[in-house]
């Protein structure tokens, strides 16, 4: 059996990994000139089960509006993506209904730790010289009520399965002492110690090297025009080389999956969510940080990945446009000086590495995998902010489908077919 993967980021490449496991003959294409050039190249870094809570929490509406064309919001509208968020706004919105939340909260969890099992054959398999490290992650508060809330939504992460501690301020500090100058203003912390993190880049570039050992075949610099529908059943897609064909296809092209799926009739619910990340050299700094911190009140992230430090946030509906907007970027760099001021003197602007990419927001908050009204279509897709965290359990098990092998999670929940009412 052939199948052809479109998109060679971090969903498109643990795809055909396992699709080569099971003995298929792959082939992923990709526009770009190497993988993971699109949202898969410097993302937040982190592999996060404790952040598995979809962005559509209840009364992110209300939040949003509020935040209506303000620079420095955290979760930014622009007024020119209205119109192509009309229909999957309100889902969105829909999906924020409290029972529903926590319904799609929990399968992105379930998910989550079955992805994060899944990375430590992979690292047998690849290795971890992608700035692999298993130090957790470290969420901190600076007020009450938001570190209560929290420390709630913790407890039923612990019933899930997601293990946590509740730490004092002293306690952070202790844990991160980059973070000891601001001890006095951290209300409380939680640290969840099972999440790990890396460079996605540098593990797709060595999933790529695997893959093609394996045998698995590399399109770069293909880009798919569109593909051909022939009744219920895709007979082939029209590239900038031609035409190629498969038995089975695999859209996982990131939020541009539902263009190219949309012009066949299947509508896929994802929109792109734009996102900022900085990388800083820390190779001079003193007391450089060590574990990732996820500042609540700042709505950002930071992480260590060996001689650097990836910062990245930010929420913005702008569309497929990726202009890098200073204004947006010099928020990042305000968070690492707010977090660390001691590092301050040492800040670099000039040599910072600055990126924007697009995360594929389904309109419920959880990834589409798997089978589409078309028999030999198959999407991964629509991971938002959890296309790392997610990837080797997604690749997995829309692998395991296609390859009409039992699946580990029932993926039904998982599907498009989730979606009854057309888009
Ligand atoms: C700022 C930021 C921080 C983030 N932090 C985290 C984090 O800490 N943890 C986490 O779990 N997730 C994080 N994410 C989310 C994660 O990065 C994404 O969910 C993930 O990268 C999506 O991967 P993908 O394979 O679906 O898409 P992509 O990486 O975009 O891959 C899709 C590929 O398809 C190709 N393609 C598209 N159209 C075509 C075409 N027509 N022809 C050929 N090829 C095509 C593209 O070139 C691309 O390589 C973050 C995202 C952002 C933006």
């Amino acid at each position: 059996m052939r199948a052809l993967v479109i998109g060679g980021g971090l969903l498109g490449l643990t795809t055909a990994y396992f699709l080569r496991q099971h003995g298929l003959e792959v082939t992923v294409v990709d526009r770009e000139a190497g993988p993971a050039r699109a949202t898969s190249f410097a993302n937040g870094g982190m592999l996060h089960a404790s952040l598995a809570n979809p962005w559509n929490e209840p009364g992110v509406f209300w939040h949003a509006l509020k935040m209506l064309g303000r620079e420095d919001a955290a979760l930014l509208v622009r007024m020119k993506a209205l119109p192509s968020l009309l229909g999957w706004g309100l889902r969105f919105v829909r999906h924020s209904q409290p029972a529903r939340y926590l319904r799609n909260f929990e399968k992105n969890v379930h998910l989550a730790r079955y992805s994060l099992a899944l990375m430590q054959p992979l690292r047998a398999a690849i290795g971890t010289d992608y700035d692999y490290a298993g130090r957790g992650t470290l969420k901190i508060f600076r007020a009450a009520a938001p570190f209560a809330a929290a420390q709630t939504m913790s407890q039923q992460l612990a019933t899930w399965g997601i293990p946590f501690e509740a730490l004092s301020g002293a306690a952070v500090a202790a844990l991160e002492p980059a973070l000891a100058p601001i001890e006095s203003a951290i209300t409380g912390g939680l640290y969840f110690p099972a999440d790990e993190s890396g460079d996605a880049h540098r593990f797709c570039e060595l999933l790529t090297t695997r893959c093609r050992a394996d045998g698995v075949r590399f399109e770069f610099g293909l880009s798919v025009e569109r593909l051909l529908r022939s009744g219920d059943r895709i007979e082939g897609i029209l590239s900038s080389q031609g035409l190629m064909t498969a038995d089975a296809y695999v859209l996982a092209a990131g939020s541009y999956s539902t263009p190219l799926a949309h012009a066949v009739g299947v509508m896929v619910p994802v929109r792109p969510v734009k996102g900022y990340s900085l990388t800083l050299d820390t190779g001079e700094w003193p007391g450089r940080p060590n574990r990732p911190v996820i500042d609540d009140a700042l709505h950002a992230a930071v992480c260590p990945l060996g001689g650097r430090l990836r910062v990245a946030g930010t929420a913005e509906f702008a569309g497929f446009d990726l202009t890098l907007t200073p204004s947006r970027l010099n928020n990042l760099f305000d968070l690492v000086t707010q977090l660390y001021p001691n590092i301050a003197p040492y800040l670099d602007r000039h040599s910072a590495t600055r990126w924007c990419g697009l995360r594929p927001m389904s309109a419920d908050g959880v990834g589409i995998m798997g089978s589409t009204p078309l028999t030999n279509l198959y999407l991964n897709t629509g991971h938002g902010p959890l296309g790392w965290t997610m990837a080797a359990g997604a690749g997995k098990l829309v692998a395991d489908d296609i390859a009409g092998k039992p699946t580990e999670l029932n993926l039904a929940p998982y599907q498009l077919a989730r979606f009854r009412e057309r888009y």
